[in-house]
């Protein structure tokens, strides 16, 4: 039994095959279908045993036409199930409502035809606003109509009272099921809108080949640690570090090497800076270090520590084996000069260190 559930339940969630179609609205009229079908089976039944044979076949009847509608969402017809089902519906509240009186709720099932077709993704707007004002006007002329016939007087107390009953009761689950999608709808949107923009944010922020912060990001963060600085003196020491010789790493190694070297070194940095603060790729083979709480005596014995880490890791690719070396300047921030002249003073302390024989730190 809950083998054979199971495999309703997957038969029931099954996805469309056309690109056109959508998922949510088949799997949605299915449920109708299904709602629909033993609603009219148990209605139909009863309309029969109070001796209206003609009416009770024909809510039973609707049934086939109803398992059509369920058809078609497998065969790529949505569009045309919801139509029928739309019609079905229409009818089969109709009839009733004619033959047994208004006062019975028949009616109520019509105003699932609107919320049904809200569902659909469309952008025509206007025929749906026509298509709803037009029910309503249906449902007033119904009204007017039930009036002009005279009630079918039931058999028993009872019926009336199963009537309204199934018809509030099945109106109520239709009604459930639909905003059920409904929420299901928005919540998948909104989660495919927030997965797209993460996935911006990271285009933007993050650098492709390290998966370290680019520029932009590394900037905003200088940002919020001045914001800092400024509200409660907490100080940060910023470091430029720039690869040696890395061009002949390119020109002997090849490039895909020089793109292992960087990434690999990213690794390092990022682990490194785990409880230390930030890193960024800065620009090609610069990375840009931001030491939080931390003065620039106390930054430097850091940085020495990944300047010698650096140095001792083989970068072995492919069948290449060799070491780099990194030199870096250091400044610690100044709010007199501000953060673009402080991280000037750190790229003139790597020139240096350039200058002076590289791998090394200058403060
Ligand atoms: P120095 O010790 O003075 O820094 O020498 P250098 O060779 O490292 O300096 P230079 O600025 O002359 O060379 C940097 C090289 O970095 C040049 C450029 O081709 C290379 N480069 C920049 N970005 C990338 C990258 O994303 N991948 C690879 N493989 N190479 C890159
Ligand atoms: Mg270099
Ligand atoms: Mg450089």
């Amino acid at each position: 039994m809950r083998n054979f559930t199971d495999r309703f339940i997957t038969f029931l969630f099954q996805d469309v095959k056309s690109e056109k179609e959508t998922k949510d609205l088949a799997v949605l009229l299915r449920i109708m279908c299904c709602i629909f079908s033993v609603y009219y089976l148990i209605i139909g039944i009863v309309i029969a045993s109070m001796q209206h044979y003609i009416l009770g076949l024909l809510m039973i009847g609707a049934i086939a036409l109803t398992i059509g509608c369920f058809i078609l969402t497998y065969d790529d017809h949505t569009l045309l199930s919801m139509v029928l089902l739309n019609t079905v519906n229409i009818v089969f509240a109709t009839l009733p409502a004619l033959y047994l009186g208004f006062n019975l709720e028949f009616h109520i099932m019509i105003f699932i035809n609107i919320l049904l077709v809200y569902f659909k993704k469309t952008r025509r707007m206007f025929h749906k606003r026509i298509y709803a004002f037009s029910l309503m006007i249906f449902l007033m002329c119904l009204t007017e109509l039930c009036s002009a016939f005279p009630y079918y007087v039931l058999p028993k107390e009872g019926y009336r009272l199963f009537f309204q009953i199934a018809n509030i009761f099945v109106f109520s689950c239709l009604l459930l099921t639909t905003a059920y999608a409904y929420c299901n709808k928005f919540n998948q949107a909104e989660e495919k809108l927030r997965r797209i923009n993460d996935n911006l944010e990271r285009m933007a922020n993050i650098d492709t080949l390290t998966g370290l912060s680019n520029r932009r990001h590394m900037n905003e963060h200088l940002a919020k640690l001045v914001f800092e600085y400024n509200r409660s003196g907490k100080t940060f020491t910023m470091a430029i570090g720039d690869i040696d010789f890395f061009k002949k790493v390119n020109d002997t190694y090849g490039h895909d090497t020089g793109d292992h070297v960087l990434s690999t070194a990213a690794d390092i940095f990022r682990n490194f800076m785990k409880d230390k603060g930030r890193v960024a790729r800065w620009g090609g083979e610069e990375f840009l270090f931001a030491f939080e709480n931390m003065t620039m005596d106390k930054a430097y014995d850091k940085l020495d520590e990944l300047r010698r880490t650096i140095e001792n890791t083989p970068m072995d690719f492919k069948d290449y084996h060799f070491h780099i070396s990194m030199t870096y300047g250091m400044e610690e921030y100044n709010s007199r000069l501000g953060i673009e002249a402080t991280i000037n003073r750190a790229d003139a302390k790597l020139y240096k260190g350039k200058q002076s024989g590289r791998n090394q730190v200058v403060k």
